[in-house]
């Protein structure tokens, strides 16, 4: 059985002191959550969240890694500065990175086996733009981000994938639930194909994509649906913790 992962995704939203005020009205209210549950926040919000998280079930994520150790990377964030404030998962290839900073399948790649070589717990964003939908490109787009982002990894235990469809990202459209479980589907038999039954049947799919209270239980019923990734929904604790909460 695949444990339920729902991760909020906080992008460039609240300071510090908003972080730990959000963080203080989630606590209780996810307290007897059956999904992990996990928080990405901004790297300025990571030290703060971290106190405030303690004695919770929230665990601790960031929004990216840097594919070097150290060095001269203006504006990066290594995994060891990571690990040491007690940071847990990564948001890696998120489309916002991918169509606003450059971000390829090769800087994907190179950034997941970082995290993987220093125990972070990667949670790897994949997802078809509208135009790529509309040119029936889907299943294509998907394979390409997936065969190269993943290319080289060989333990999967702590992988989790997001698929996000960006025509879905913040516009408040999401994906019927039958067409959003379909293509988990599809991606988890290309994963069966390229890395075996038993990596297919372990890993984690997250769906995203103005997942919120009103759709989440719908969404997690599905057989491929392992969790959520969710951006606008994550900044008000009740309703985060009503898709965590979405039994
Ligand atoms: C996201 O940013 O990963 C996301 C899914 O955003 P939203 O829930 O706002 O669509």
């Amino acid at each position: 059985m695949r444990k339920p992962i729902i991760a909020g995704n906080w992008k460039m939203n609240k300071t510090a002191k908003q972080a730990e005020e959000l963080i203080n009205q989630l606590k209780p209210l996810v307290s007897k959550s059956k999904p992990e549950v996990v928080i990405c926040v901004p790297y300025t919000d990571l030290w703060v969240a971290k106190q405030a998280i303690a004695g919770s079930k929230i665990k601790l994520g960031a929004e990216n890694v840097a594919w070097a150790d150290s060095g001269a990377f203006t504006g990066e964030i290594s995994a060891e500065m990571l690990k040491e404030i007690g940071v847990e998962y990564v948001i890696i290839g998120h489309s916002e990175r991918r169509q606003y900073f450059g971000e390829t399948d090769k800087t994907v790649n190179m950034r997941l086996l970082q995290a993987l070589k220093n125990d972070l717990k990667p949670i790897v964003c994949v997802g078809e733009t509208l135009e790529e939908r509309e040119k029936n490109r889907t299943k294509k787009v998907l394979k390409k981000q997936i065969l190269e982002g993943l290319n080289g990894v060989t333990d999967f235990t702590n992988l989790v994938i997001a698929y996000e469809p960006v025509w879905a990202i913040g516009t408040g459209k999401t994906a019927t639930a039958e067409d959003a479980n379909k293509t988990i589907g599809y991606i988890r038999s290309l994963i069966r194909k390229t890395f075996g039954a038993d990596v297919a049947k372990a890993l984690r799919i997250q769906y995203g994509g103005s997942m919120k209270p009103s759709n989440a239980k719908e969404l997690m019923a599905m057989r491929n649906i392992d969790g959520g990734l969710i951006g606008g929904a994550a900044l008000k604790a009740e309703d985060f913790a009503s898709i965590v909460n979405y039994k």
